[in-house]
């Protein structure tokens, strides 16, 4: 048989080879030429499937700037091929797996890619092999939403998938395969808390690693992240040699969940702490002061005769009166000062380290401010005043617990509304319930 053989028999070699092939220009990313495999593969015509450049039918090449570092990284790989598994897009609407080896090829002085994508879902159903574990390993390191990992203990090495690479905004090739690469892009705050977890599981506390936690993106963004791992592989003694583990990202439903966590502790209107999140708030600053032997003054507040300013001018006008004086109060109060909302127009301030004297001095400064500063409302700029009653009571005077504090608190609130408002009242437990008057 003759050696040389004519142009047919390579056009029919390329044609019948059952494998993808595509020809390629590295500036543009346009297909120049693909064999009957490529575009039966994508569900497309050959005429059609030459209309189209390497970023329409490919998942995770994004922009031109991206074709062009993958170029890079092609001719950087000279004279081996370069090597991805990706997904290619088949008209249809889907995506399949794709293992892709590109070349370059010299013609007429010209270099082209050239293209080898075997189809992932073909050869899985036909590959005897592929039934093995290692193959459905890889397959599902390849192939699942989360990214996988894989942690040689012994040499350090860590395997990072595709999809865990792409979750990170990586390329294929970058992400150094080194277990500090992941230690590194931990968030220095989580840090020591998921290594800790993963201690746990290394020397048998715990069954598996779970953590969540926030890792660095390449553009120096964190997303927060769910990883779960567990050993695959123990030597004869039973010491850990390889750990596998999946990555899952939780970024969005973080968010949420800070939002609503946000939204049970604090008011909407007022942006303060609710009376729940107030309770819990209380009962820190008072054992702290139990601790450190310190007074703590507990003030309930409530605004005069609200419901008249909600007749007057509406509901609207009243939610901005509330806004106002919460504005007021914060501008005065020290940072260590917790101001409350512990029911509508009823408000707990807590001063730590302060006692009886000082605080009734704080609160007729904070009335002149008010009476000082009115809501002015509407067009013509009309002054709405208004004022408010107050009852204290000081820990440890008073009392050393937080229910009976509030419940002093709440006598002295009453007595002042009862002898005229616009007052305040200190509670007096030791002369049974006839509180002071200033
Ligand atoms: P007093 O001096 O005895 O405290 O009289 P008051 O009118 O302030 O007290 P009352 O308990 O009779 O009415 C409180 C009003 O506060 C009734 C309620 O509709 C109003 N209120 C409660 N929360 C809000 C709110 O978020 N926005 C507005 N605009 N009004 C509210
Ligand atoms: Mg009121
Ligand atoms: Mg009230």
């Amino acid at each position: 048989m003759s050696t040389c053989f004519s142009e047919g028999f390579y056009k029919a070699i390329f044609e019948g080879c059952s494998d993808a092939i595509y020809v390629i220009d590295p500036q543009s990313s346009r297909i120049l030429d693909a064999n009957t495999r490529a575009w039966q593969d994508l569900g497309l015509s050959r005429e059609q499937l030459l209309q189209h450049s390497v970023i329409s039918l490919q998942q995770g090449v994004e922009n031109e700037e991206h074709w062009a570092q993958i170029a890079q990284m092609v001719f950087a790989s000279h004279p081996h091929a370069f090597t991805f598994i990706g997904r290619h897009y088949h008209q249809c609407g889907v995506f399949f797996p794709v293992e892709v080896y590109t070349s370059i090829i010299e013609f007429e002085g010209r270099q082209l890619f050239l293209s080898v994508a075997r189809n992932l879902d073909r050869t899985s159903s036909q590959r005897e092999e592929f039934r093995t574990k290692d193959a459905r390993l890889t397959y599902a390191l390849n192939e699942a939403v989360d990214g996988l990992w894989d942690w040689n203990i012994a040499s350090g090495e860590v395997f990072f998938s595709p999809q865990l690479k792409r979750m990170l905004g990586y390329l294929p090739h970058e992400m150094s395969p080194l277990v500090e690469t992941w230690t590194d892009a931990v968030h220095e705050s989580d840090r020591e808390r998921v290594m800790a977890a993963l201690d746990e599981h290394l020397c048998g506390r715990a069954n598996s690693f779970t953590a969540e936690y926030l890792i660095r993106k390449r553009d120096g963004h964190y997303i927060w992240v769910r990883d779960r791992g567990r050993i695959c592989q123990r030597d004869d003694d039973g010491n850990p040699l390889r750990v596998v583990g999946m990555v899952h990202d939780i970024t969005l439903s973080k968010d949420l969940e800070e939002r609503l966590r946000e939204q049970a502790s604090h008011d909407h209107l007022t942006g303060l702490l609710n009376r729940r999140a107030g309770y819990i708030h209380f009962s820190k600053q008072l054992s702290y002061a139990l601790r450190y032997n310190q007074s703590l003054t507990v003030c309930l507040i409530d605004l005069d005769h609200f419901k008249n300013i909600n007749d007057s001018f509406g509901h609207l006008v009243g939610d901005s009166v509330l806004k106002h004086f919460v504005e007021l109060m914060t501008a005065t109060l020290r940072q260590s000062d917790s101001l409350m909302r512990w029911g509508g127009e009823e408000f707990l301030l807590l001063l730590p380290n302060t006692n009886i004297a000082s605080a009734v001095k704080l609160i007729v400064q904070l009335k002149e401010k008010l009476s000082d500063n009115p809501v002015m409302h509407g067009l013509n700029e009309r002054e709405i005043s208004y004022t408010f009653s107050a009852g204290l009571a000081c820990c440890p005077v008073h009392s050393q617990s937080l229910d009976s504090l509030i419940k002093c608190a709440d006598d002295a609130l009453y007595q002042a509304k009862a002898s005229g408002r616009n007052m305040t009242m200190v509670s007096d437990q030791e002369r049974n319930g006839y509180p002071e008057l200033f």
